[in-house]
């Protein structure tokens, strides 16, 4: 007798790759339409089962630090996976530039609007020299003061190391000002 299911079953085995093939095709194809798809289905899945996901996905509950430990533990001795990770990472960061950099200044307690809201009432210059840089590695520095850690302003290198090296003493600065103006050669 035929049985459809041993039929299917060898039928799949022997033209897997074809098959594998076809549907890769396929998802390359209508990718977009997919995964605009999958995305409403998760949105949908979410707001009906919200109280249960939060409960599933919080950081700090057993499964999740389980899990999060196992995984440490295979990226430490797997390599494939270190490149993958980083690979994601870097493509993540090229991707989302603000989101890095509100990523990066969370350390010095502002946000991306306050920083740029800052950055534009100094007239995109440093808050001490008023040199104007163009350059994102050196400038500005978010300056925090050290006993509250307030945002006091933004700064270039120089300044930042200036005011640093100074330990932060209005009265050094003010000595080192004066000094200068005294023993000036040449007025
Ligand atoms: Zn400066």
């Amino acid at each position: 007798m035929f049985d459809r299911a041993t039929y299917n079953a060898q039928y799949h085995a022997e033209h897997k790759a074809t098959i594998n093939a076809r549907s890769l095709r396929y998802y390359h194809k209508y990718k977009k339409k997919l995964l605009a798809g999958r995305k409403d289905y998760m949105k949908k899945y979410y707001k009906k089962h919200c109280d249960k996901w939060s409960e599933r996905h919080r950081p700090g509950t057993a499964a999740n630090d389980e899990r999060n430990a196992q995984r440490r533990a295979r990226y430490a001795v797997d390599p494939q996976m270190q490149k993958t990770a980083r690979a994601q990472s870097r493509k993540w960061y090229w991707s989302n530039p603000d989101k890095a950099k509100a990523r990066m200044l969370r350390q010095y307690n502002i946000t991306l609007e306050r920083f740029n809201e800052l950055l534009k009432n100094q007239g995109n210059a440093c808050a001490i020299c008023g040199r104007n840089s163009t350059d994102k590695r050196v400038f500005p520095h978010v300056d925090n003061c050290r006993e509250t850690n307030a945002v006091r302003g933004l700064l270039c290198t120089n300044c930042n190391f200036l005011i640093g090296h100074a330990g932060d003493d209005p009265a050094i600065l003010r000595k080192a000002a004066s000094y200068l103006s005294k023993r000036r050669p040449h007025g």
